[in-house]
C-alpha cells in the first residue's frame, strides 16, 4: 500500500549538552538520567550546572540524602532564570540539607578523579564519585535533517525546534496538529 504523506511535523525533543571536556566516563551522568530513576549516584556528587535542572537535580539528591552534593555553576547567581519567589525556597533546601553551591565557578577539564575549576580565578581541583551533568539542552534535529528533502510538508515543533519548556512544546504541538 502507498502511503501519501501531506503534512509531517517532528517533535524529537532535545538532548543533553555533554560538552567534550567531560569525557564519556560512566559516572559522568546526564541530569535527566538521575530524575527520570535510570541511574542512581551516591558519595561526592558533583552537578555541573547550577540552572533550574541542576539546582532541582541537587535537590532530589539531597532529599534521597545520596552523599556530598556540590552544584558548579559558572554564572554570578544560580538558577537565573527562575523567579526569585521560587528560588528562594529552593535555595534554602539545599543549604538545609548541606549543598555546597559554587557560583563564580567554571569547569575547565576533569580526571578520573577531580574535577578541576576555575573559582574566580582560583584553580581547585573537587574529587568526586559521580558527575552530574546539567549544562543546557540543544535541539535533537537528527530525524528532521534526514527528511529534510520534504520541504514544506516538514514542520519542526517543541524542543527540536528550540529546546523551552513543556508549556511552549505543548502548545506548538496543539497549534501544529490544528492548523495541519
Ligand atoms: C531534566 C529536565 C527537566 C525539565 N523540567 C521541566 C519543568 O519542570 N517544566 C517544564 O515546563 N519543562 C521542563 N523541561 C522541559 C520539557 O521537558 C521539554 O520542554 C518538553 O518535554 C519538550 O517536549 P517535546 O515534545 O518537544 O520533546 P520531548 O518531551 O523530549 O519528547 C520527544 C520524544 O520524541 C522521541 N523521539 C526522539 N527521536 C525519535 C525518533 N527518531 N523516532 C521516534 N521518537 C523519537 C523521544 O524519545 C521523546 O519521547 C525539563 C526538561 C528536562 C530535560
Amino acid at each position: 500500500m502507498e502511503m501519501i504523506l501531506h503534512r509531517i511535523r517532528i517533535g524529537t525533543g532535545g538532548l543533553a549538552n555533554i560538552p567534550k571536556f567531560l569525557g564519556t566516563r560512566d559516572n559522568i551522568i546526564p541530569a535527566r538520567e538521575i530524575l527520570l530513576g535510570h541511574r542512581q549516584v551516591e558519595g561526592r556528587i558533583l552537578v555541573a550546572g547550577g540552572g533550574e535542572v541542576g539546582i532541582e537535580t541537587a535537590m532530589y539528591l539531597a532529599d534521597l540524602e545520596r552523599g556530598e552534593i556540590t552544584v558548579v555553576e559558572m554564572a554570578h547567581k544560580m538558577a537565573e532564570k527562575t523567579d526569585q519567589t521560587r528560588y528562594i525556597p529552593m535555595r534554602r533546601f539545599l543549604l538545609d540539607h548541606e549543598v555546597k553551591l559554587m557560583n563564580d565557578t567554571i569547569v575547565m577539564e576533569v580526571t578520573d578523579t577531580e574535577m578541576v575549576v576555575d573559582a574566580e580565578g582560583v584553580t581547585k581541583r573537587l574529587p568526586y564519585d559521580a558527575i552530574v551533568v546539567a549544562m543546557g539542552y540543544h535541539s535533537n534535529n537528527a530525524l528532521a535533517d534526514e527528511l529534510s528533502v520534504l520541504g514544506d510538508k516538514l514542520a519542526v515543533i517543541g524542543d527540536a525546534r528550540q529546546c523551552q519548556n513543556a508549556m511552549e512544546a505543548a502548545s506548538e504541538g496543539f497549534e501544529a496538529g490544528y492548523n495541519a
